[in-house]
């Protein structure tokens, strides 16, 4: 258990707060709340309860003076990729997180459910070679793309059901190592089974990396071509929490563990409702779900 309430996170870096909703999810918003709590103080404004979208430049050098590897929260109290922050200020997040992973070990992981401007200015950060502060002369050197974002940084979206899964589409373009924060988890969620029409046509596989492109008749059935997509590498659950919170049912958990295991995705049970209480990382057929992902294979910027 960390000292952040996320409890695959060792660390919060809240260099925004504040946040307006976007979908079912976020109809008991924690942030909300806890800024409702802190309106007026420790920099969080009056406006909107608290909760008006805050960017918190004193905060940047945070994760710089961390001596120990640490796992960090970025912005779990609103939305980075909310319209109101400017692209500048992003930028300058993902500097310190770069430069930060390189000199400390530090793992930072994104969060955010305005997935399309995370892929946009993600991209446009990755393609304008600010990876490495090289800048044309990066493009130049790796064909037009810039150098790739460290695997320190991991790039999720909040999912809270299937509707929602569109979400995952988009992350799937973000280009960095990717993850997905199934909570509060309000309905079933088939992580292996993401759009396309129908018939499966077009269906992408978010934890083997695969889309269904065509279907070509068998004798018995019929046998689908793939393609290769990008990949998940990790997968956090949980249900909601506080008064009135909504129910979860634990086979749609299971659905997702075994979905997982089946494709080795990193899946962590974060947390469940027990007599009316919240349990942190309780087990689930027999054993507890707090794997994280590696780092393994860290490649340096190439510079
Ligand atoms: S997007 Fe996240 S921070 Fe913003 S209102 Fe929804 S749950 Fe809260
Ligand atoms: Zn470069």
């Amino acid at each position: 258990m960390s000292n952040t309430g996320i409890d695959y996170a060792t660390k919060s870096w809240n260099i925004v707060h504040g946040c307006d909703p976007v979908s079912e999810g976020c109809q008991r918003c924690w942030a909300k709340g806890m800024a409702a709590r802190l309106r007026g103080r420790a920099g969080y404004p009056v406006e909107n309860n608290g909760f008006a979208v805050t960017i918190r430049p004193d905060r940047l050098l945070e994760p710089l003076g961390w001596k120990e590897p640490e796992r960090v929260a970025v912005g779990f109290m609103g939305d980075l990729f909310h319209p109101k922050v400017p692209r500048e200020f992003i930028f300058r997040v993902l500097d310190i997180a770069v430069q930060a992973h390189l000199e400390r070990g530090h793992m930072f992981l994104f969060l955010a459910k305005r997935v399309r401007r995370m892929r946009h200015l993600v991209t446009a950060y990755v393609e304008g070679g600010h990876v490495c502060g090289a800048g044309p002369f990066c493009r130049e050197q790796h064909g037009g793309k810039g150098c790739p974002l460290p695997e320190g940084l991991l790039f999720g979206c909040s999912v809270e059901n299937q509707f929602f899964t569109w979400r995952i589409l988009e992350l799937l373009r973000v280009p960095g190592r990717l993850w997905v924060s199934i909570e509060p988890m309000l309905s079933p969620v088939y992580l292996r089974k993401i759009g396309g029409d129908r018939f499966g046509w077009g269906r992408v596989d978010a934890l083997a990396g695969l889309r269904y492109v065509r279907a070509n008749a068998m004798e018995h059935g019929c046998e689908w071509e793939t393609e290769s997509v990008r990949r998940l590498s990790h997968v956090a659950l949980g249900c909601e929490s506080g008064p009135g919170a909504r129910y979860m049912d634990e086979d749609w958990v299971r659905k997702v563990r075994d979905d997982c295991v089946e494709t080795g995705v990193p899946f962590y049970y974060k947390q469940r409702r027990e007599n009316g209480r919240v349990v942190h990382l309780p087990e689930l057929d027999g054993r507890v779900w707090d794997q994280l992902p590696d780092l393994a294979g860290v490649p340096a910027c190439a510079g």
